[in-house]
């Protein structure tokens, strides 16, 4: 059995990736592919615009359509177009595969409300590697206990809109709840001027912006003698597609939920 792949957001940098690795892959094909009203390559094949030459799947304006024509519908985009895609997923039943990241409350109550009547799964990052390191940093943090301050630390290229980004947040999230707290409270996002001395318990972040970085990400234990470093860098975002595919082929036929990466990857506890 192939599985129709929709892409919406298909002209981004994303889009066109996900475009070549599901047409390379084995059981996937690319159903449908849109992007905004105003893009200037609407009706250009998307295969062309992936750089892997003509799949005869034009780009169109319509999300509607995309989720008609497709068995699960991928979506890297931005947070705006979010609530329409949900609402389709929700309404068409089309199970809905989001890599999008720097998403607000609504929208995640949007992604929620889809989950009721179709698959949708949200992760910040698709790549094994980080999915893995997620685990790991939340039995660091439970193993090492308040003594050891955490550092989130990121590096992304310079087009990145969001910060820190969303797989920094997730690994954020993962430390607190090792040390069975929330995030909310603990976090500082950005220190400056006269701060003094760390917060006990505080998550900090610091992000850098700059060239070409597919995404860098560390959490640091600074206990007292000693550091521990847990980190992940991706050198190609071809790492993403992959793994969103992998999540596409296993998500389409799901029942109706909430999922996650790890359920994908085997690493539900
Ligand atoms: P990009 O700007 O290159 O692409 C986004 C595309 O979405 C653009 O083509 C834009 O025109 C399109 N778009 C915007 N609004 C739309 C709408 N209403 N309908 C259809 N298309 C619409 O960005 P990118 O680098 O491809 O990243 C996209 C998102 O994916 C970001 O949030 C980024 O942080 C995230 N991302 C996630 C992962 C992951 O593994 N989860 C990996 C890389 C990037």
């Amino acid at each position: 059995m192939t599985v129709k792949i929709g892409v919406v957001g298909c002209d981004g940098r994303m889009g066109r990736m996900i475009v070549k690795a599901a047409t390379a892959a084995d059981g996937a094909e690319i159903a449908a592919g849109c992007d905004r009203p105003d893009s200037a390559d609407l009706g250009r094949d998307v295969g062309e615009l992936a750089g892997i030459g003509p799949i005869g799947v034009p780009l169109g304006d319509a999300a509607a359509a995309v989720f008609a024509a497709a068995d699960v519908v991928i979506d890297f985009t931005v947070p705006g177009a979010l609530a329409e895609h949900a609402r389709l997923a929700r309404d068409t039943g089309t199970a809905l595969l989001v890599g999008t990241t720097g998403l607000q409350a609504a929208e995640t109550a949007a992604l929620d409300a889809a989950a009721e009547r179709a698959a949708v799964l949200w992760a910040p990052n698709m790549s094994l590697g980080v999915n893995l390191l997620l685990t790991l940093v939340e039995r660091a943090a439970a193993a090492l206990g308040p003594d050891y301050d955490i550092e989130v630390l990121e590096m992304h290229h310079r087009h990145k809109a969001d910060a820190p980004s969303g797989t920094a947040l997730a690994l954020g999230r993962a430390a607190a709840a090792g040390r069975g707290v929330d995030l909310s409270g603990t976090a500082v996002y950005a220190r400056e001027g006269q701060t003094g001395p760390r917060r006990p318990g505080a998550i900090g972040f610091a992000t850098l912006r700059g060239g070409d970085v597919a995404g860098d990400h560390a959490v640091i234990f600074a206990g007292p003698g000693e550091r521990l470093e847990l980190g992940h860098r991706a050198s190609s975002r071809e790492v993403f597609a992959q793994g969103a595919i992998k999540a596409a082929l296993w998500l389409h036929d799901r029942p109706p939920g909430l999922y996650a990466m790890a359920d994908v990857l085997g690493l539900s506890s």
